[in-house]
């Protein structure tokens, strides 16, 4: 059986969930699955719009942003429930959330305080009202669907907006509550990113906690596979508007998409799913636009690697835009001891993480985001030695597993960036990236020319594909 996860985008019109429930209904000729929604895209973020409003006492403005999120779920129901005296009900449905939200921006006014608690609770109606929509719509349809409110499941500590589960009560949840209903052969439709405390307290795991919750309740039930329904082609080659050829990954490791992803990639947040991957589940990043292509699947289970020609020397080129280099240079660091020691004492007493780095005897650059603030934290590097910036530079990253064990790999980098300006040159301890920074202006030439060298057809046959058959 599938966890099925669909993001905002894949659900945020009548005609996306249109297509989201034709793709659930698919699913259930295999297996009733387990639904995971998000709120319908844009509508978590007007609900945060709507509590920091209600917190500074814009009353009029809370209520008109209210009104929007109404209006969106109402014209889903005109749309997507046919029969009347199920939209009715529906609608009073709609209703009585919107009511529910009301009360809460006027009592936030009124006390003229938001705090963590009522935020959560700000934020959770738009993944109860987008599950309601499409549970009713799923059962109009014919297929036999249960909404489920998780959080009579999804027990958390009481940390809002970032709350955790208590795992072991969770699974005894799952397990006696969701299971059943699945087994019995219903499709089972319920809310991402919202938990509850003990004393049921609506509570939020953090922004984008829909995947998160997809993997823990895969990983509770256990489920055969989790799938993440997105709007683009899984996990791609590089960024598609950088390449235009940019192609859909087929399989990945889930040490490459952690990578990928702390190197800038859009790919799922590795800690998010990493509930699944830790009992072998794999993940399917897939396209509710192109439902029939196979999108990628992030596992390491060897017999799925195997069996999907896992290869290729380079998976993926990620690049972070918006760096800056912090070159640092002093004769002092020569045979000194405990020197980078004090260098990093700065940033951390400044606050300013650091991304990249390399060194050598008499000097250290350092690569942060354009968006710290470095000012306090050079005075005191300067205090140390030579310190100058250069601003406006992309961190870009090659990755792959096979780098580890190849030969050339490096020369092959190079030598496709020879027209290139290189600033700085580092290569990951784990082994299976390999790092460089370029000025702003120069990223789409190098990108270019890296994923010339690396995915021309030669390069990749069987590895990355074009759209293809998922089930086939
Ligand atoms: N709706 C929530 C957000 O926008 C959770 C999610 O989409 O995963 O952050
Ligand atoms: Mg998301």
């Amino acid at each position: 059986m599938a966890v099925m996860k669909f993001g905002g985008t894949s659900i945020g019109t009548a005609s996306a969930m249109k297509r989201a429930m034709l793709i659930v209904a698919e699913e259930k000729k295999k297996k009733a699955p387990l639904v995971v929604l998000s709120a319908c895209s844009g509508i978590t973020n007007r609900l945060i719009q709507v509590a920091e409003a209600a917190g500074d006492s814009r009353l009029a403005e809370a209520m008109e942003l209210s009104g929007e999120v109404r209006e969106h779920h109402r014209e889903l129901v005109d749309v997507l429930i046919n029969d009347g005296e199920r939209r009715k009900a529906v609608m009073e449905k709609v209703e009585t959330y919107i009511g529910e939200l009301d009360m809460l921006i006027k009592g936030v006014d009124i006390v003229g305080e938001l705090t963590a608690r009522s935020f959560d609770t700000f934020c959770s109606f738009g993944e109860l009202l987008s599950t309601t929509i499409f549970s009713e719509a799923m059962q109009e349809a014919g297929h036999g669907t249960v909404w489920q409110d998780i959080r009579e499941v999804m027990i958390t500590d009481d940390n809002f907006s970032s709350a955790r589960p208590l795992e072991a009560l969770c699974e005894k949840n799952v397990k006696n509550t969701l299971k059943p209903l699945l087994e019995q052969g219903n499709i089972v439709v319920t809310q991402g990113f919202i938990g509850s405390t003990r004393d049921g307290k609506t509570t939020t795991l953090g922004r984008g906690g829909s995947d998160f919750t997809a993997a823990l309740l895969g990983a509770w039930l256990p489920s055969d596979e989790i799938q993440i329904w997105t709007d683009v082609d899984g996990v791609m080659t590089c960024d598609p508007r950088v390449v235009p050829d940019a192609r859909s990954i087929r399989v990945m490791t889930f040490t490459e998409a952690a990578e990928l992803s702390y190197l800038g990639a859009k790919v799922l947040h590795p800690d998010t799913i990493a509930p699944a991957v830790k009992q072998n589940i794999p993940v399917y990043v897939l396209n509710s636009l192109h439902p029939e292509t196979r999108g990628t699947v992030i596992t390491d289970n060897p017999a799925i690697l195997e069996g999907m020609s896992y290869g290729g020397l380079v998976k993926s080129i990620a690049v972070k835009k918006g760096q800056c280099i912090i070159n640092f240079r002093s004769n002092r660091m020569l045979g000194r001891h405990g020197f980078m020691a004090n260098i990093f004492d700065e940033f951390a007493r400044a606050g300013v993480s650091v991304e990249m780095i390399s060194t050598s005897e008499v000097s250290v650059s350092l690569t942060v985001s354009e968006s710290a603030s470095l000012e306090e934290l050079l005075v005191e590097l300067r205090k140390m030695g030579e310190v100058d910036i250069e601003p406006d530079v992309a961190t870009i990253s090659v990755v792959g597993d096979n780098l580890r064990a190849s030969k050339g790999v490096a020369g092959r980098i190079f030598s496709a960036l020879k027209d290139v300006n290189i600033r700085m040159i580092s290569q990951g301890a784990s082994e299976i990236n390999v790092g460089f920074v370029v000025e702003g202006q120069d990223v789409s030439k190098a990108v270019q020319n890296l994923h010339h060298e690396f995915f021309s057809d030669s390069e990749t046959s069987g590895i990355f594909e074009s759209p293809m058959k998922r089930h086939q």
